[in-house]
């Protein structure tokens, strides 16, 4: 079973030893050690739920642990055990928490022993057993690696993650994947990124994202590779890590554009010297192989400033919870700045716009292709339309939404995006979403409706409307163009803190508060306006 390529990552551990597979703040993990503490630990969520075969067929194991190797022993734990595991966030406020929770209808909530003290109340509301980690999780083995895994199972159509996001519609949607969809996205990026066991990838982004979860661990885990992991992003660290000559030597990096802005703020403020900068370039340009971005527009003052820093041209990439990965700009060929370049292996790809008459079919084809071979259809070119992707990393479901994932899918399959993208030049480009209501954030996704709901709730705002304003560093910027009650007033700070422990990150906090006086944006956004409450509140 170890060498099927069916099998999900950690059944290809055992064969990776005693490879160095993670640094983190508790030390260095090899492949044996992540098997074994996995080993461990399904045994006893095993125990925990009575399951006395060693499967526990798709039960959801909610999971909240910091960026360390708990992660990594949970998740593999949970699917050891044949459940979904469905990655937490620390930074979420309690309300969310319980609502994933309750949502996936999770079994066992497993928690790091530094967030037992969050989630224990939120547990004990809902009547689902905790585990709290044990500290074998981060340090010492068991000897016996094969014992209690059922090998046999079938991983392919089997049910592995449940990736919480937002849509344009109603509280947060959890997309399933399966062992099969993930192992998809994963062998996709290693063959086409060129990813080899020498590789040392610096991981710096939430783990409860595809970005993180998938692209910046598991590919680096599939091929026995080392993923050295930061709590969180700072950064300082990030540039000491690129610099050291310490062994093992960064090769690889990954991020939302805005890191890479914020490292760029930094390197203006502490490298000012002209040899150091040198230094910084010549580094960057001998060590690191790649630097990609994704989960948001890269601008192009972005690219091309950390071109002048590193010497490196991001790889842009395209991707969805829904979907994985789906399109790449090449490694070694030419990068053609703000394209997100072509379908990764296995990806289907079509541009399409509603057809007015929808005699034979609902859609008119601009182009459609795979992996580098696009056709256009004569009269189509450079047309935008919504992108739509078929193939093995696309999603199985939206967890207990039956309506809302054949929503999502044409008939014949296509899952639709909701992303306009237009073929120009061999490559394919983003334009924006259809819908104005998703903003992108710092690589988040952010719901303007649920910030228009919550924000709905403060005892002084009568109407709002929450709009996403482009902004180089965040990418938009989460503006809210609210009502007063007569005779109140607000300031952005004050909302700012009442907000916060009611949404989950930094990002989506409201940035920016106008007057609805605000007369730019009446002018561009005017229909808008009044979805929410009454059209004839009062206040300004
Ligand atoms: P990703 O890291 O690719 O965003 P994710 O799990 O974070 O994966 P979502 O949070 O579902 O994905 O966000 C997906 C959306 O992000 C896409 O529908 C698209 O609007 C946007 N997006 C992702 N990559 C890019 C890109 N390179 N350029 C423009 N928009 C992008
Ligand atoms: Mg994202």
């Amino acid at each position: 079973a170890r060498s099927d390529c069916s099998a999900p990552v950690f059944i290809r551990a055992p064969a990776f030893g005693d490879r160095l597979a993670l640094i983190d703040q508790h030390g260095r993990h090899t492949y044996k050690d992540l098997y074994l503490r996995s080993l461990r630990l399904s045994r006893e969520i095993c125990q925990l739920r009575a399951c006395a075969d060693g499967d526990l067929r798709e039960e959801r194991v909610s999971l909240l642990c910091s960026n360390d190797v708990s992660f990594v022993v949970a998740q593999w734990a949970a699917w050891m055990s044949g459940g979904v595991a469905v990655p937490l966030y620390r930074k979420h406020p309690r309300a969310q928490l319980e609502y994933f929770i309750q949502d996936s209808r999770s079994s066992v909530v497993l928690a790091g022993p530094e967030h037992v003290e969050l989630l224990s109340p939120v547990a004990q509301k809902l009547g689902v057993p905790l585990l709290p980690l044990p500290p074998t999780v981060y340090h010492g083995v068991a000897e016996d690696p094969e014992e209690g895994l059922v090998l046999e199972r079938n991983w392919r159509d089997r049910g592995a993650m449940i990736i919480y996001t937002s849509g344009t519609t109603g509280r947060p949607k959890g997309v399933l994947s399966t062992h099969d969809n993930i192992r998809a996205v994963v062998t996709g990026l290693v063959h086409k990124w060129a990813w080899t066991k020498d590789d040392v990838i610096l991981h710096v982004l939430p783990l409860h994202h595809v970005h993180g979860v998938v692209n910046k661990l598991l590919c680096p885990l599939w091929v026995g590779a080392t993923c050295v992991m930061l709590p969180e992003f700072s950064a300082q660290l990030v540039w000491e890590k690129f610099l050291s000559s310490e062994a093992p030597q960064i090769n690889v990096f990954m991020a939302v554009p805005t890191i890479y802005s914020k490292l760029m703020d930094y390197y203006d403020k502490h490298f000012t010297q002209p040899h150091v900068q040198d230094f910084v370039r010549a580094v960057c340009e001998e060590k690191i192989r790649l630097m990609v971005s994704g989960s948001a527009a890269l601008p192009l003052p972005v690219l091309e400033k950390w071109k002048g820093i590193t010497g490196h041209t991001l790889l842009e990439r395209y991707g969805m919870t829904e979907i994985g990965m789906a399109l790449s700009n090449p490694l070694t060929a030419a990068r053609l700045p703000g394209s997100v370049g072509t379908p990764l292996p296995g990806v289907e790809v079509r541009i399409v716009s509603e057809n007015p008459q929808k005699d034979s079919s609902p859609y008119l084809i601009h182009a459609e292709g795979s992996e580098e071979n696009t056709k256009v259809t004569p009269g189509f070119e450079e047309k935008e339309g919504e992108l739509l992707v078929r193939g093995p990393s696309v999603f199985r479901e939206y967890w207990d939404k039956p309506e809302e994932t054949k929503a999502a899918f044409t008939s014949d399959g296509w899952f639709k995006t909701g992303d306009t993208v237009v073929f120009k030049d061999g490559c394919y480009w983003i334009r924006g979403r259809t819908s104005v209501d998703i903003i992108k954030s710092g690589g988040y996704k952010v719901s303007a409706l649920e910030v228009e709901r919550l924000l709905l709730a403060h005892p002084s705002i009568t109407d709002v409307a929450v709009i996403g304003v482009p902004d180089m560093t965040w990418g938009q910027r989460v503006t809210a163009v609210v009502t007063l009650q007569e005779g109140h007033s607000l300031s952005h700070r004050e909302l700012k803190e009442w907000a916060r422990p009611l949404v989950s990150a930094e990002a989506s906090w409201p940035h920016t508060l106008c007057p609805r006086s605000c007369c730019w944006w009446r002018r561009s956004r005017g229909t808008r306006w009044g979805r929410s409450t009454s059209e004839t509140s009062s206040g300004s």
